[in-house]
């Protein structure tokens, strides 16, 4: 049977169902006013932190913890012991070479560093009430054990004392980068860890990924005057000067947010402009040449052009300032800040995008890292693509050699199928042919190599994206980024909440591809099977060879130019995606996940037809296409 339909009169209803409502869930709350002061010679810090934390669960807390991140990078702690031993798993790279699976930032450099150049971080006392709280470390984590309990919906004041070294940089924290920027500081104060409707997260740092508490910083940094510093928040004390001592107070504030860092050089080289009257853009980098001037000032320039399309894309950016800050050793994403090695806009525009996907929609990272990594990735192809193709010829600050290149690569990237995300999917593919794979449900600290957690985090994370653009519309699938980003902000998503915001935008049951895309490693393939003649059309059968059902779109095309795409949903999705292109759709009736074969008729004879391709847009990460197409002999 054959429903016929032309692309015009398939309507849903998609975005009447959704509601923009703040998504209901409790989630705890903190303030911190925090105090210290650097000696620069010694590499020492000594602060003190207010904490005034509200515990909104309906739970009695008879323990706090805190983050103590800096005592990883001390010789055999738990992140130099788990790089060596990822280090010990030799794979094979692109080039086929053998490389150790450790990050090659880390290797067994911690277990190298000399006493002056560890990091620690040491709680003198935490004060509740007046009264000391007993404290028991357990080297990054600090558990303290509270003389009285939490009660639910009520609020505390800790107050706490901290001395910390700043070790030499080994992963993006600490001092003396490689670049040469004196201090990248980042995860640098006791921070408390989040309580949430799972527990407490309370994971040992290993060198990855981050979790915090929504509130507010206050931060005063007391260093020499020779220092500028380049923060998280806005500075509230521009034009003080430096005490009798030589040091310089700074002080700086920032809401709804849940970490905070800073960086400090002296002789950063700093642009700033304002956008929009609530919105200062920032650049601080290390003065080298001209050139490094110019690319500088170029991402400056990007970030502006770049912004509109970015908010309409993705949701409004709520904050009054973002400082893209030289330091660290890559790109790392804070609040209202990145700490970025140099100026090349795609690490550029995939920092900015992670303060839509990590710092507003503050995922928990170690449970759902492809939610932050994967989504920013998809969102960091499609800024660069926009930027490539739109801005980058009218930019002042890059040159004629560089602007020819670019569109050279514009040229090549419109052979490289599926149009924009191509990096990501030939990512994801190269995974789950690898036999390395994961389940993207993963814990991120524990993945078996560091391959398997990067690529499900990055590319099959944004993969996952593309293909939820395949099931139920491109254009729907930028709707539900939108609704999530609404339902969502200023809040802990996790993976279920996605799809069920992409569920009440598309009208479509998704509870499947989250499945099997996430909770799985089970890979799609569809061939073509088998072709019959009939009187006058052509019967084609398409055979499941992948355990990862998925519905189908089949494009036929005839000898006289005509072209019909084959709709054929998917039994677990109960809806049909809407329309799209200008090719006649028509609809078949659904394939049950269960059938290994499904066949259907073309509307000409097979004389007529020249060829069938399935998925001929590419968006389905089918491992194996050399049997998706059939070109028909003469
Ligand atoms: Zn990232």
């Amino acid at each position: 049977m054959l429903n016929k339909v032309s692309s015009l009169a398939v309507f849903f209803l998609m975005s009447a169902l959704v509601s923009n409502a703040q998504a209901e869930r409790w989630q705890q709350h903190i303030n911190y006013t925090i105090k210290a002061s650097l000696d620069v010679s010694t590499n020492i810090i000594n602060g003190s932190e207010e904490v005034v934390y509200d515990n909104n669960s309906t739970d009695t807390l008879k323990k706090v913890y805190f983050h103590l991140y800096w005592n990883a990078f001390q010789p055999n702690s738990a992140m130099d012991t788990r790089s060596r031993e990822l280090g010990k798993t030799m794979l094979t790279n692109r080039k086929g070479d053998q490389v150790a699976d450790w990050d090659a930032r880390v290797k067994d450099r911690i277990l190298n560093l000399k006493p002056e150049e560890i990091g620690f971080q040491k709680v003198g006392y935490i004060l509740i009430g007046g009264k000391q709280q007993k404290l028991v470390q357990h080297e990054t984590i600090l558990e303290v054990q509270l003389t009285q309990p939490i009660a639910p919906k009520s609020s505390v004041t800790m107050t706490l004392v901290f001395q910390a070294q700043v070790p030499q940089q080994i992963r993006r924290s600490g001092r003396d980068n490689a670049e040469g920027v004196r201090y990248s500081m980042s995860q640098w104060y006791p921070k408390m860890v989040e309580y949430d409707y799972q527990g407490w997260n309370t994971n040992p740092y290993i060198a990855r990924e981050f979790y915090g508490v929504w509130g507010g910083y206050d931060v005063t940094l007391q260093l020499d005057k020779s220092y500028m510093v380049a923060a998280t928040g806005v500075l509230q004390n521009p034009n003080e000067a430096p005490n009798a001592q030589g040091l310089k107070t700074w002080n700086f504030k920032g809401n709804n947010i849940h970490d905070f860092v800073w960086a400090a050089d002296n002789h950063y080289k700093h642009l700033s402009k304002q956008v929009r009257p609530n919105l200062t853009l920032n650049v601080y980098y290390k003065e080298k040449n001209a050139s490094t001037d110019s690319a500088w000032s170029n991402v400056l320039w990007a970030a502006e052009k770049m912004l509109p399309f970015m908010e309409k894309k993705f949701g409004a950016y709520p904050y009054p300032q973002y400082s893209f800050i030289q330091g660290g050793d890559g790109g790392m994403e804070y609040a209202m800040a990145t700490l970025i090695k140099g100026p090349g806009l795609g690490t550029v525009f995939h920092e900015w995008m992670h303060n839509w996907y990590q710092q507003i929609l503050g995922t928990n990272e170690s449970l759902f890292p492809w939610m932050d990594e994967g989504f920013t990735s998809f969102a960091e192809a499609i800024v660069s693509n926009q930027y490539n193709t739109n801005f980058a010829a009218t930019s002042p600050f890059i040159s004629e050699r560089e602007k020819a290149q670019i569109l050279a690569n514009n040229e090549k990237a419109k052979t490289q199928l599926p149009l924009v995300q191509a990096g990501n999917y030939m990512g994801y593919l190269a995974l789950a042919k690898s036999g390395l794979e994961e389940p993207m449900s993963t814990h991120s600290d524990h993945y078996n190599t560091n391959y398997a957690y990067s690529s499900a985090a990055y590319t099959k994370g944004a993969t996952f994206l593309g293909l939820l653009g395949y099931v139920i519309g491109d254009s729907v699938r930028d709707k539900v980024m939108l609704n999530y980003y609404n339902t969502w902000k200023f809040k802990h998503p996790n993976a279920n909440d996605f799809i069920r915001v992409a569920e009440k935008t598309s009208g479509i049951q998704l509870e499947w591809l989250k499945e099997y895309w996430v909770n799985s490693t089970k890979t799609i393939d569809y061939a073509l099977n088998d072709i019959q003649a009939g009187p006058n059309t052509a019967t084609i059968s398409i055979q499941r060879i992948g355990k990862m059902p998925a519905p189908l779109e089949v494009l036929v095309t005839y000898k006289d130019g005509s072209t019909e795409l084959h709709y054929i949903p998917l039994d677990l999705m109960l809806g049909n995606k809407v329309a799209e292109g200008k090719t006649t759709r028509i609809i078949h009736p659904e394939c049950k996940w269960v059938q290994p074969t499904y066949t259907f008729e073309t509307t000409k004879p097979l004389s007529s037809l020249k060829s069938i391709e399935i998925d001929p847009s590419y968006r389905l990460p089918d491992i194996n296409r050399t049997n998706n197409k059939l070109e028909i002999p003469n």
